[in-house]
């Protein structure tokens, strides 16, 4: 160990366990890229008041957990903690939602920081792949997003997830029901933050993890009963459409979600294999967010599904990835001559798209035979002086155990045509 280590909250992805990660970021985003939705890429910081503004002030994320600097010019900005607003945000500024093609569908995949308490599951450097679409109101969208969260669990091969589902009104409604609902928590035993939460965002109250505060909202005025009908049905379109699809999912009337952009369609896929942290991913709605940073009126949906979260669920549910074999041959030369001509078929292999890898650093055939194992070839070529002076090389399946003398010549066109 160096005299360094990773930053707490954060840990390193190594292999062998880093294929999963890749695999993972990949499985999530392919239904995506069979969908219309483009790849985006923002940087990994931004103005911190597109995210003051962007994510509210109000939330946890802005007031705890965001890492914020200021430059040496003066600037102050802050680490990502989320990517609806930077993927808006670059959105707007590249003009996509002028081209007349609305909506635009772009899915990222990335880094994230939040100042949090570490614990499993919680980091403060953690991963996400996500997907937005923006500029259009219709339920099909919504519906869109979910079943193809849905598909990138399943083909993952996890079955131990739910999808939550709520609806959290409009500028219509939920004012309204925000007003009955502060009028109800005010009367409440509360402590003085839990009072001030009240005042600038009392939704999230309903959020409290805390024993004490959920048995005093049991009664609680249910947003359910507030919905406008314009709400309700978008709301039963989007569930219809889902049901439709075969996607199961829970009408759960207390889903809020930390974030202040949020309208109409929420949603949460949790995990039962977690523990605590049970999200995998989350999303819904956020019609007001780009007047909020600034931009026109571009209704939008999106979802953010966690990739560290995900790998623990695969992992709880003892889902082994069928990850594919990242060597496919593995040269063992046996002396000089044999190292230079062996390198050569190896780059030959390679450049014919194959993959190889050689055993370097001229150790001994056991500890070579060893490492050709750990790489998980399918075949093994072996060349000593006497092969070479023959003009062969021996080439051995290493799953029946066969071996085989082979014209130097044709290992390369052999091999090609063995592995298909
Ligand atoms: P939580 O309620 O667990 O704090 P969240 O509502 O803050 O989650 P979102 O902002 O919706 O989470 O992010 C979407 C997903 O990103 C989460 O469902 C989770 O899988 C992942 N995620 C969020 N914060 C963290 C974190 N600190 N460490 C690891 N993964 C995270
Ligand atoms: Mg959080």
């Amino acid at each position: 160990m160096s005299t360094f280590q990773a930053p707490k909250g954060t840990y390193d992805l190594t292999p062998p366990r880093s294929a999963t990660f890749l695999a993972v970021r990949e499985a999530i985003s392919a239904p995506l890229r069979d969908s219309g939705y483009g790849y985006i890429e923002t940087p990994g910081f931004e103005n911190v008041e597109l995210f003051a503004r962007g994510v509210g002030e109000s939330t946890d994320i802005v007031t705890k957990e965001m890492y914020t600097l200021t430059t040496k010019g003066g600037d102050q900005l802050a680490l990502r903690p989320e990517g609806t607003a930077s993927v808006l945000r670059a959105a707007l500024e590249a003009n996509l939602h002028k081209a007349g093609n609305l909506p635009v569908k772009l899915w990222y995949s990335g880094s994230y920081y939040r100042y949090e308490r570490p614990q499993a599951g919680r980091y403060r450097h953690f991963s996400q792949v996500g997907a937005e679409a923006i500029g259009t109101e219709d339920p099909a969208l919504d519906a869109e997003l979910i079943i193809l969260a849905d598909q990138a669990y399943r083909s993952l091969g996890l079955r131990r997830f739910r999808i939550l589902l709520n609806s959290l009104g409009d500028k219509e409604c939920r004012p309204v029901y925000r007003e009955a609902l502060q009028t109800f928590l005010r009367d409440l035993d509360l402590d003085e933050e839990t009072r001030r939460r009240i005042e600038i965002n009392p939704l999230r109250v309903l959020d409290d993890k805390r024993a004490d505060v959920q048995k005093q909202l049991t009664d609680a005025p249910k947003l359910r009963d507030y919905l406008c009908d314009a709400c309700k049905a978008y709301h039963e379109e989007v569930r219809a459409l889902l049901t439709a699809a075969g996607v199961a999912f829970e009408d759960d009337e207390k889903l809020v979600r930390g974030l202040d952009y949020y309208t109409r369609t929420t949603f949460e896929f949790v995990h039962d294999g977690l523990g605590s942290q049970s999200a995998v991913g989350g999303g819904g709605r956020y019609d007001g967010l780009s007047e909020m940073i600034g931009g026109p009126e571009l209704p939008s949906v999106g979802w953010a599904l966690g990739v560290d979260r995900t790998v623990l669920a695969l992992e709880a549910e003892s889902v082994e990835l069928d990850l594919p074999a990242t060597t496919s041959v593995y040269a063992v030369p046996l002396g000089e001559e044999a190292r230079r001509v062996l390198f050569g078929v190896v780059t030959e292999l390679r450049r014919a798209g194959i993959a190889a890898d050689f055993a370097f650093g001229g150790r001994g055939l056991k500890g070579a035979m060893k490492s050709a194992n750990r790489s998980g070839a399918r075949y093994t070529l072996v060349a000593g002086e006497r092969d070479l002076a023959e003009g062969v090389v021996q080439l051995k399946d290493m799953e029946s155990g066969e071996q085989s003398a082979v014209p130097l010549a044709e290992a390369a066109a052999e091999l090609a045509k063995r592995l298909g």
